[in-house]
């Protein structure tokens, strides 16, 4: 059996290493996948962090995997070598649950997920369940780069988005890559963007005008518009509160991370008039294969930030810190 490089989480709070580890092998129904591009999440930082809990230690990282199929077993016999397929942070679920069975796969309690339950694609190598692996738009137009961060931060963007209804006028908090990416969509929906960053970001602000945003400001600045709903990517609980005061009657603000900062309280007048808060959770394959098919019409353009694998800890670093647009993607071969 081969060896595989991979930066693996030992323990929450420290560094990743760089480690040598087993080649892993496909279980029934699962690909091993060649690993050539994974966009960096910020769920990656929280678990890195300690913010949330790691399924084991150590812990490969990463849940946004562009791969190409080198082997599979049972079930997926019917994909080819060489398929390019995107793997994302649904994993697995039991399909037999209440939520399974109503169209919420999302809410699985029994679910697991890539890059926390099961070791993701900060590694040269990887296996993926099939059926939960996506087809993805053609490479001459989306290179490994560039179609990565669409598979945490597109996906659950969108899945949010989609909990805004028709609003017209919707702001972003927190422009991040998810964000840079939503906007686009949301534009090509013919929605207004209000962008808010954190104070004083000016370059993120211009970057957000840049995507088509009408609008953009500080977190704490009041838009020029009232809203008809709001969008949290940033993980900070005092954004909800303002979110709310933005929103107009009967807004809605969604709350897209898997962590946040405690929300400080806030009168009941913020809520009142049939304001609606509500967090967004995971993600379900019908979530992906829309906006999988959507975005090469609008087409979604992303900016990524590329890093060798060895250099992961230095893309978390520089997510933390605010320290570029868009996205970061680890380019592994
Ligand atoms: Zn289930
Ligand atoms: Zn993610």
């Amino acid at each position: 059996m081969g060896r595989m490089r991979a930066m693996v989480l030992v323990e929450p709070k420290r560094p990743l290493e760089p480690a040598e580890l087993g080649d892993p092998v496909a279980g029934e129904g699962e690909l091993l996948l060649g690993v050539r591009a994974c966009a960096v999440c910020r769920t990656d930082l929280h678990l890195r962090d300690g913010e949330l809990a790691a399924g084991h230690l150590p812990l490969v990282l990463g849940h946004q995997i562009v791969g190409r199929v080198l082997g599979r077993s049972g079930e997926a016999h019917g994909i080819a070598d060489g398929t390019r397929v995107g793997v994302p942070w649904l994993g697995w679920t039991d399909g037999t649950c209440r939520y399974c069975m109503s169209g919420r796969e999302n809410l699985c309690p029994n679910a697991r997920f890539t890059g926390r339950d099961i070791d993701g694609g900060y590694a040269q190598l990887t296996v993926a369940d099939h059926r939960f692996a996506f087809e993805l738009p053609a490479e001459e137009a989306w290179s490994d780069e560039q179609v990565a961060p669409l598979l945490c931060g597109g996906l659950i963007g969108y899945r949010a988005l989609r909990m805004t209804g028709d609003a017209r006028r919707l702001g972003l908090y927190g422009f991040g890559s998810a964000a840079s990416m939503i906007c686009q969509v949301a534009v090509h929906e013919g929605r207004e963007v209000y962008a808010f960053t954190r104070d004083g970001d000016e370059q993120g602000q211009a970057f957000a005008r840049g995507l088509g945003a009408a609008w953009a400001g500080g977190s704490a600045d009041t838009p020029p518009e009232e809203l008809d709903a709001a969008l949290i990517f940033a993980p900070v609980g005092a954004l909800v509160p303002l979110a709310l005061r933005a929103v107009g009657r009967g807004g809605v603000v969604a709350t897209a991370g898997i962590h946040m900062s405690d929300i400080p309280s806030f009168p009941y007048a913020d809520l009142w008039e049939e304001r609606t808060l509500r967090s967004v959770a995971n993600l379900t394959r019908k979530d992906g294969e829309e906006l999988l098919a959507l975005a090469p019409k609008i087409p979604i353009r992303t900016q990524v930030t590329t890093y060798p694998l060895d250099q992961a800890e230095q893309a978390l670093a520089d997510l933390r810190a605010g320290a570029f647009e868009g996205s970061a993607v680890l380019r592994i071969a």
